[in-house]
């Protein structure tokens, strides 16, 4: 057979000892020799991914490898034999090759080699193939035809796969909202997308081959910028990083970035791929977040948050150094209440702001000044040498606030009251500096407003002694512990007793009598006010009933109750109010409320609506301690009040200074004119007692009269009055010895 000899000829015969076994050897084991050889070819031939197929000078297929089969999809013995035309009809660019165009009868017919692409459709499988196709001719035989066929349909499947990512790479490169950048390892620019023309304002023109950084990375970043690059190609690694970045038009924006390192197939580094998204809106939104999270909305100050930060930070400072000192001022508006309720939150909300500049404007750089909530605000003051560098300020600041602002057309004036704390190393806590701060405010707030006053360690007691009396007046309620006293007050035409003022007295376990002044205002802070005012209210009615009942001939017997500010903007006072009087079966026209001046001044939309509606109860309305509010005369006609009580501080220098007689009478006059009487506090002498009776006022209440005494004394008077009108007799001196154990005797009675 012609492989065979074609195999002999090639392959046994070349090796010097198979040439010997050959020329020598037995023909049988020759044979089986050169089948084995001829089998392994076989195998081996069938193994590899090409085919090959061997053609007779006629084009029938000789021989071919199981690769050949396979394509064609025939067994051995259909291939064999066969015109490699029928099993192999070839197609190029879809259009079927005639015979003589088939490779097969180029080589026989022309003897040419040739090699092509070709297209071999088969049932429903198009594949391509590279054929080389050669003719070999041995001696004295025809001429055959080898066919070495590649299948390159799997490969372009790929390459055509590969392809199509590239232009979708391509296309998501370009449309992608990322800036997709391309540098070489010398930070020129080698790819530049859209993206990155928007977001950055450079064409890809201008910066392809350019030093882009130089253009994108702000000045002072960019060597920092290149030495992170160093170091990320050095680690091979990809890195993430938010940058300041600057656009061709010169905005300041900010991008998110990532970064990784280029290598190619053989594992070079290349150059450097970066991912980057303009961030600078969502960067602006966190820092608006953070800022809003640590400053006030109104005034734009820092807020607790932030100033307490900063406070421990100087204490941190302080505790490392020897020398810093620094303060903490607690600075509240004083009346700030009032404003915000006449002029409305709109004024008010511009006075904080226009106080919070002011403020601003009084410190020097590295001070802090924040809004703490309300009308309060703290300043820090840093790096000041000794307390003088505080109380400087603190004047400083009080002399700013006292200018006036002009809001909204109105000119609005306040003051402001100034707590100091200054820093020692005592402090541990950033929170007990901003404490005792604020115990020093309350001590210019008491001590009349419009001040400053420096923390001192006696403040501490008074505060901590402040928290105890709060405490033991929680409790004194339930352990009932209040008494209250009744001070007469007494028509000055006749001397005779037209009614009482209820006054409430405090029996502390240990400390004994407790004066109202030193507890109602404690009250009212904490609330209560509340309960302590309705105990009052309600012992003080059933006082005056029980008296009603027993002593009818001393009628009309009328009690005046005081109404704290707390209690007077309780929503149900109406109704507390009515149910005492249903209980205690004493008619309204007998309850007398005492409202203060202030406190009507403070509310007076909601106080006004409050005291007509206590008038349709039938409730006879005072204003309590006038003058020493805001004596605002042209104010007085809005309000329903049956009474003006003039404050004592007026009546204590009547006989004495003529300025406050003056005034006195002025009062007393316009009292009249719009339908009120009067009654004057505090009457401590007949000099007194007379003038005003002059003048025209009604009642009077005082020590020349009475101290407030106990509900024993006052029943000891009235019985002896009670058996005084019932005899037609004055009183016997036994009972005005009496009463005047407990105060002055009621003259002229
Ligand atoms: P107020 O309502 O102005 O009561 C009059 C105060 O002047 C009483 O003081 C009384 O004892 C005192 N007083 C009366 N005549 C004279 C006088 O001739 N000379 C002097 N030096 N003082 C005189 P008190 O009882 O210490 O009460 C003080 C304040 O405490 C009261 O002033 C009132 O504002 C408040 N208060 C007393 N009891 C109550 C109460 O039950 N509820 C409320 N909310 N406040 C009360
Ligand atoms: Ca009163
Ligand atoms: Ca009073």
């Amino acid at each position: 057979m012609d492989v065979w000899c074609h195999l002999t000829a090639f392959g046994v015969v070349t090796t010097p000892h198979g040439a010997k076994a050959l020329m020598l050897g037995d023909p049988t084991i020759l044979l089986n020799q050169l089948r084995s050889t001829l089998g392994k070819m076989e195998v081996a031939l069938g193994a590899i991914v090409d085919s090959i197929v061997w053609t007779d000078e006629d084009g029938r297929i000789q021989w071919s490898n199981t690769t050949f089969d396979r394509l064609v999809n025939r067994q051995r013995f259909e291939v064999l034999g066969t015109p490699l035309l029928d099993l192999l009809c070839l197609e190029q660019q879809s259009q079927p090759l005639t015979p003589e165009e088939h490779p097969v009868n180029r080589v026989l017919h022309e003897r040419l080699n040739v090699t092509g692409i070709y297209e071999f459709q088969q049932a429903e499988t198009r594949q391509v193939l590279e054929i080389y196709a050669t003719c070999i001719q041995f001696k004295g035989q025809g001429t055959n035809a080898v066919l070495a066929i590649r299948d390159l349909t799997e490969r372009d499947r790929l390459d055509a796969e590969l392809k199509q990512s590239k232009q979708k790479l391509s296309l998501h490169v370009q449309q992608t909202p990322l800036a997709v950048i391309e540098w070489n390892l010398d930070f020129e620019v080698v790819d530049w997308n859209p993206a990155a023309e928007k977001i950055f304002g450079y064409a890809q023109s201008e910066v392809v081959g350019c030093h882009a950084l130089e253009l994108i990375v702000p000045h002072a970043a960019r060597e920092q910028v290149k030495q992170v690059w160093v170091e990320l190609l050095a680690q091979r690694g990809g890195m993430r990083s938010t940058n300041a970045n600057q656009t061709k038009d010169g905005r300041t924006i900010f991008c998110e970035w990532y970064n990784t390192p280029l290598i190619d197939q053989n594992g070079n580094l290349i150059g450097i791929a970066s991912l980057a998204q303009d961030v600078t809106e969502r960067k602006w939104a966190e820092e608006q977040l953070l800022h809003s999270a640590i400053h006030d909305a109104l005034t734009h100050l820092p807020n607790r948050t932030l100033f307490m930060d900063r406070l421990e930070h100087a204490m941190q400072r302080a505790k490392r150094s020897t020398g810093d000192l620094f303060a903490v001022l607690f600075i509240d508006l004083d009346r700030f209440k009032l404003i915000n309720d006449s002029l409305g939150h709109l004024v008010g909300d511009q006075l904080l702001v226009a106080i919070a500049r002011r403020l601003e404007a009084c410190l020097k750089l590295g001070d802090t000044v924040a809004r703490l909530g309300g009308d309060e605000f703290a300043v820090l003051l840093e790096d000041i040498s000794d307390l003088s560098g505080a109380t400087q300020i603190a004047e400083r600041i009080k002399q700013a606030l006292t200018l006036p602002f002009n809001l909204n057309g109105y000119e609005v004036f306040t003051t402001a009251s100034i707590g100091i704390a200054l820093y020692t190393r005592s402090y541990v806590q950033p929170e007990n500096l901003l404490r005792d701060a604020d115990i020093a405010l309350y001590r210019a707030k008491a001590v009349g407003k419009a001040c400053y006053e420096v923390f001192n360690l006696s403040m501490h007691a008074h505060a901590v002694e402040r928290l105890q009396l709060e405490t033991d007046l929680r409790r004194a309620i339930d352990r009932q512990e209040f008494q209250v006293r009744y001070q007469p007050i007494v028509a000055l035409a006749t001397g005779a007793i037209v009614g009482f003022e209820a006054l409430v007295r405090w029996h502390h376990p240990q400390r004994g009598l407790v004066a109202p002044t030193e507890f109602i205002a404690v009250a009212e802070e904490t609330g209560l006010i509340v309960p302590l005012g309705h105990w009052v209210l309600q012992e003080a009615c059933q006082q005056v009933a029980n008296w009603q009942v027993r002593f009818p001939f001393c009628q009309p017997l009328t009690i005046s109750v005081n109404i704290s500010g707390r209690q007077f903007s309780q929503t149900d006072l109406m109704t507390q109010v009515s149910q005492i009087l249903q209980t205690t079966q004493l008619a309204p026209g007998s309850l007398k409320l005492e409202i203060t001046e202030t406190v009507l001044m403070e509310n007076s939309e909601p106080a006004i609506a409050m005291l007509l509606a206590l008038k349709t109860l039938n409730i006879q309305l005072y204003m309590d301690d006038f003058g020493t509010g805001y004596s605002s005369l042209s104010y007085l006609h809005r309000f329903p009040i049956d009474v003006l009580k003039i404050d004592r501080s007026f009546i204590t220098t009547i006989d004495t200074n003529s300025k406050n007689s003056a005034i006195v009478q002025t009062i007393i006059t316009l009292a009249h004119n719009l339908g009120m009487q009067v009654i004057a506090e505090g009457v401590e002498t007949a000099v007194q007692h007379t003038q005003l009776n002059q003048m025209g006022c009604e009642y009077g209440q005082g020590y020349l009269f009475s101290k407030p005494v106990s509900a024993a004394v006052i029943t000891t008077l009235l019985t002896q009055q009670y058996h005084c009108r019932a005899r037609q007799l004055s009183p016997h001196p036994q009972h005005q010895r009496q009463l005047s154990k407990a105060g002055k005797v009621l003259p002229g009675n």
